[in-house]
């Protein structure tokens, strides 16, 4: 509850930031990038196959924890999603679902070629083979799979882009989600049908956090809710 109420407060800094012409003030933001750098929670989506690369980064010979980054079991406490290797169809929408219960600012992560294009299932049916078209990357790590050096060569790109947000922009790719909605909703209408929804209201989320776009609405949001209805937990049938 604690990390919820900072990361909302971290979200009006981030869109008040740009106004301040206080030096104090931007000393102190620099300071909360500085520290949000260095505490990072990982919710690593094991996939595919680069997977494998995650024990031997984790643990004593390439300790990910000295990074300040540690492993997370639950989306809405977790600053980065990991999505470690190709993603089938089905399972992109747990990613999704996933992605979207966690809290801004969030950060993704995908390791190996077969989340940059499909790698070698860029034919399957079963595949969705760009990530970025469902929602926002911050980094990718190329390789089939790469190694446990490239994976925290990729973490330490990821907190830098954190830390320097403020002068490169290059931290806030979570924000696209809000401001295009539009084009990531089609994307994800096209892959798994028109009746596709999910259970956050993430227009809503735009607008809590002032990031409502023209691209936050379109076609494929109109679309949206006409089909949208109360989502309802399932029968159990044994
Ligand atoms: S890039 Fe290679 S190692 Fe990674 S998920 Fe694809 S096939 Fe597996």
């Amino acid at each position: 509850m604690m990390k919820k109420e900072l990361k909302i407060k971290s979200n009006k800094t981030n869109q008040q930031k740009q106004k301040r012409t206080n030096p104090l003030a931007n000393v102190f933001d620099d300071f909360i990038d500085f520290c949000q750098s260095k505490s990072l929670f990982m919710l690593h989506y094991c996939t595919g196959c680069g997977a494998i690369e995650l024990p031997p980064a984790m643990t004593s010979r390439f300790d990910m924890e000295r990074l300040g980054i540690q492993p997370m079991v639950t989306p809405r406490q977790a600053d980065i999603l990991l999505v470690t290797g190709y993603v089938s169809v089905k399972t992109l929408k747990r990613v999704i679902l996933t992605y979207e219960q966690m809290q801004a600012p969030k950060y993704v992560i995908g390791i190996c070629s077969c989340t940059v294009n499909g790698g070698m299932y860029w034919q399957s049916y079963a595949t969705a083979k760009k990530l970025n078209e469902y929602m926002p990357v911050d980094v990718y790590i190329a390789g089939c799979m790469p190694r446990p050096e490239a994976v925290l060569e990729g973490l330490n790109r990821l907190k830098n882009n954190i830390k320097n947000d403020r002068k490169e922009q290059k931290g806030s790719a979570w924000k696209d989600y809000y401001k295009n909605y539009d084009y990531y909703l089609g994307n994800q209408q096209n892959l798994f049908g028109k009746e596709w929804q999910t259970p956050v209201d993430v227009i809503a989320e735009a607008k809590l956090y002032g990031l409502e776009g023209e691209g936050t609405y379109g076609e494929n949001t109109k679309k949206l809710k006409m089909v949208q209805h109360p989502l309802l937990p399932q029968e159990m049938k044994l």
